[in-house]
C-alpha cells in the first residue's frame, strides 16, 4: 500500500543531508541558491504581497527562501524530508530572530492534514528531486486556498539544459557539486503546466533564470530553456 511518505527518493534526501552544515555558507555548495534568492523573491513579490500571508515552503532545505519570505512579514511554514537541513534551518532562526514553523513532512502528508489552509505555496528547486513530481503538484493544489497562489521552479529538459545545468554548472564551472542533478528528472515547462492544469491550477506567468559565467551574475529573462520559475493560481 502506498503511503503519504512514498514520494521520496532516499538517495536525493541523503545528498542534502550530507551537505546541510554548509547551507548558509554563501561561498559554499549552496552559493547559487543564495545568489538567486533575491531574484526569485522579487519575482514572487511582483505577483503577490507577502505581508500577513500564510505560506508553506515545500522542500525548504536550510531555509534560504523561507527566511526571506518571513522577513517580508509572512507567516511561513517550511517542510522538508531531510533532517539535517531542517536542523540547520531551525538553528539559523537564532541568528535571524525570525519565527518560522519547520516540520519534517512531505507535501502529500501535509496536504492530508492542512488542505486549503495556505494563501501561498512555494516549491522551488525541489520537483526535480522527487520520484513523482506530478503528485507534489497535486498536493500543492490541495494545500492552497481557493484563489491562492502557487510558485514552482525547476530545470528544463533539453540538450541545452544538459550542457548548462549539468556539464557547465557541475563539471566546468563547479557551481554545484557533481551529481546534484540528474538529467532524466528535469521537467519541461509544458509538463509542469499540464500537471498543474490537471490538478486545477491556472498558469499565470513564467520566467527564465540565467547565469552569465563571465560576469558571474544571475538574471531573470524570457528564455526558459534552462532554469525557470512558474506561477499558478487556484480558481
Ligand atoms: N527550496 C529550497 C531548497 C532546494 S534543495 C531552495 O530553493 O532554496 C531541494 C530540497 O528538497 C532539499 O532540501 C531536499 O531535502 C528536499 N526534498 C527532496 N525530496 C523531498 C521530498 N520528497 N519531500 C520534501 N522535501 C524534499
Amino acid at each position: 500500500m502506498s503511503t503519504v511518505r512514498d514520494n521520496v527518493d532516499p538517495a536525493e534526501v541523503a545528498k542534502f543531508d550530507a551537505l546541510a552544515a554548509r547551507w548558509w555558507d554563501e561561498s559554499g555548495e549552496f552559493r547559487p541558491l543564495h545568489q538567486i534568492n533575491p531574484l526569485r523573491l522579487d519575482w514572487i513579490r511582483q505577483h503577490v504581497a507577502l505581508k500577513g500571508q500564510k505560506i508553506v515552503d515545500i522542500g525548504c532545505g536550510g531555509g534560504i527562501l523561507t527566511e526571506s519570505m518571513a522577513s517580508c512579514g509572512a507567516d511561513v511554514t517550511g517542510i522538508d524530508m531531510a533532517e539535517a537541513p531542517l536542523a540547520v534551518a531551525k538553528l539559523h532562526l537564532h541568528e535571524s530572530n525570525l519565527d518560522i514553523h519547520y516540520r519534517q513532512s512531505t507535501a502529500e502528508e501535509l496536504a492530508g492534514k492542512e488542505a486549503g489552509q495556505y494563501d501561498i505555496v512555494t516549491c522551488l528547486e525541489m520537483l526535480e528531486h522527487v520520484p513523482d513530481p506530478a503528485q507534489v503538484v497535486r498536493s500543492c493544489f490541495e494545500l492552497v486556498k481557493p484563489g491562492g497562489h502557487v510558485f514552482f521552479s525547476t530545470i528544463n529538459r533539453n540538450p541545452k539544459s544538459f550542457m548548462f545545468a549539468i556539464v557547465g554548472a557541475e563539471y566546468l564551472l563547479r557551481l554545484l557539486p557533481a551529481g546534484t542533478h540528474e538529467y532524466e528528472k528535469f521537467i519541461r515547462p509544458s509538463e509542469l503546466e499540464a500537471w498543474s492544469r490537471n490538478a486545477g491550477l491556472n498558469h499565470k506567468d513564467s520566467i527564465g533564470m540565467h547565469y552569465n559565467p563571465l560576469t558571474k551574475v544571475y538574471s531573470l529573462g524570457q528564455n526558459v530553456d534552462v532554469n525557470y520559475l512558474m506561477y499558478f493560481q487556484r480558481d
